[in-house]
């Protein structure tokens, strides 16, 4: 069943417009008409089947029939990665919407060759992401931010998962299994990798966990796919439910 993100209440009865895209892909690409049905979330109301009733050539409505799936969120964990080029940083918010990542913050470091990117391309991306995986929300894509000015806010309520290529991190497995779960981050560094002055400010912050992801050099995507599946098996909502209120 197809699954679109709208920001509209949703409650019985209630009408839902689709934007001129989700009409175009309803219509247009999946060949919806009257009568089929859909399943709609907006991150706070649960998932609502919802059915065609008006379609047009380029719009239609829906309407709200009733709560398929109850609301619920995943673990608090945050992906703060190095503004990498393009597509990787693309394939990056595809796999943090798959793999439960709530928020996503790019960052600027002493070696990204960027220091902007296009967060609604961004946002569009985890979207898709969101409703193709399951999810009840849509992981927030945030204004890239300058890792020193990061580090400097940096409280310690939010653990931080330090990938740290440096080779003096511990074994991922074995430092997360003696850590608790809560709010935590997973920082990527850029192509270039973290500087030495870097590595140490990064280290230096309360509740920093540097970690290794192994003998070899990972790509940036690569590291962060590994990093958030490795954490949420270890942390996260990859383990079985009666170990998860732990
Ligand atoms: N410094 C490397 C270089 O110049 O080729 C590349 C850095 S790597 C492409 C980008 C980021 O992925 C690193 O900053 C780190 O956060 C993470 N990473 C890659 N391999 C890793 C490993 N074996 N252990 C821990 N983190 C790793």
């Amino acid at each position: 069943v197809i699954r679109l993100f709208v920001s509209d209440d949703l409650k019985a009865d209630a009408p839902i417009v689709p934007t001129r895209a989700q009409a175009h892909f309803l219509l247009g690409v999946m060949r919806l008409g009257v009568g089929d049905e859909v399943r709609l979330f907006n991150g706070r109301d649960g998932e609502w089947r919802a059915r065609v009733v008006e379609a047009s050539k380029r719009d239609c409505q829906l309407l709200a029939e009733a709560r398929a799936r109850r609301q619920t969120s995943g673990p608090d964990l945050d992906l703060l990665v190095a503004l990498v080029k393009r597509a990787r940083l693309e394939t990056i918010v595809e796999k943090a919407a798959e793999l439960g990542a709530r928020r996503v913050r790019p960052l600027i470091t002493e070696r990204t060759n960027a220091d902007r990117t296009n967060i609604a391309r961004l946002a569009a991306i985890a979207t898709e992401g969101a409703e193709q995986t399951g999810r009840m929300d849509v992981p927030e894509i945030l204004e890239p931010q300058d890792l020193g000015g990061l580090l400097a806010a940096w409280s310690g309520e939010r653990r931080l998962m330090f990938c740290d290529e440096g080779g003096e991190g511990a074994p991922v497995i074995q430092a997360l299994g003696g850590a608790a779960g809560g709010a935590w981050a997973i920082l990527i560094g850029p192509e270039g990798g973290f500087s030495a002055a870097e590595r140490a400010r990064i280290r230096a912050v309360p509740g920093a966990l540097p970690v290794s992801l192994g003998p070899r050099i990972l790509r940036a995507d690569t590291a962060a796919i590994a990093a958030m599946a490795l954490w949420q098996s270890v942390l996260g909502d990859w383990r079985p439910s009666e170990e998860r209120g732990s």
